[in-house]
């Protein structure tokens, strides 16, 4: 799982890499899926079953859509925002991951959005520690982002990932400090806050996979696949030694 892991955070590195004004969602999508090709990888989103099967590796989203967009031949404009999730399966395990990003110049309320979706991530990331509950770690996400003025999804949650990519448990970015299954080492489950600027509530596009905020409001969405470890949360998604990083952002937002 640390290899997928491993392996999606270098194709999440080549996505963000063409992020600019004109680049098109399906070239972010191109990027990603050529590191996973050259590593003899695929990704899970991949006709994953749905209203009909997904058609790409990625989801790309923009501005007020959540999760689930289908990259294609739109083209990314300045001060837009840019959501992308990919997975990856490297022999039968799996990675999954995703982060949010702006398009050139960017206005400071998206900035702040996306810094504190990515601090709702680590907030949780914290509480994935033996012994907690997973409520411990949902409320923890759910806290940090509420008490910033955001609303979290109720609809779409984070969840259990190993051999497949949807496992149990789900992880929901709100929760209850002391309830939901105790953590124990050797868990592996994706954290993935999913915030909105105005409202809670979301409708699916008429494609039948994107999610958008239902009053058009911005949304972002950052994910890391954890491992429960003796030694404290493990971060698997990542070309990095797996440790919470510190974040220079932490105190703007
Ligand atoms: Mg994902
Ligand atoms: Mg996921």
């Amino acid at each position: 799982m640390r290899e997928a892991g491993r392996i999606n955070a270098e194709a999440l590195a080549a996505a963000r890499a063409v992020i600019r004004p004109g680049a098109t969602t399906g070239d972010l999508n191109a990027a990603a899926e050529e590191v996973l090709r050259k590593h003899g990888c695929y990704s899970p989103f991949k006709g994953y079953p749905g209203p009909y099967p997904y058609p790409a590796s990625t989801n790309v989203s923009v501005n007020h859509e959540l999760v689930h967009g289908i990259p294609g031949k739109r083209k990314l404009k300045e001060g837009d925002i840019v959501s992308v999730d990919c997975g990856c399966v490297y022999e039968e395990f799996v990675g999954d991951a995703a982060f949010t990003a702006g398009v050139g110049e960017i206005s400071k309320e998206a900035q702040r959005l996306i810094d504190t979706t990515e601090g709702a991530l680590y907030a949780g990331i914290e509480k994935m520690v033996a012994g907690n509950h997973l409520g411990d770690v949902s409320h923890a996400i759910q806290e940090y982002s509420e008490g910033r003025g955001y609303f979290v999804t109720r609809e779409y949650t984070g969840h259990g990932v190993g051999r497949r990519m949807h496992e149990g448990p789900m992880a929901p970015n709100f929760g209850t400090v002391g309830k939901g299954i105790v953590l124990k080492v050797g868990m592996t489950i994706a954290l993935e806050p999913m915030l909105l600027v105005g409202t809670e509530e979301t409708y699916v596009l008429p494609d039948q996979w994107t999610v958008s905020s239902a009053d058009g409001s911005l949304t972002a969405h950052y994910e890391h696949t954890i491992a429960v470890t003796e030694n404290g949360p493990l971060i698997l998604t990542t070309q990095g030694d797996g440790s919470i990083p510190r974040r220079n952002s932490e105190e703007k937002v």
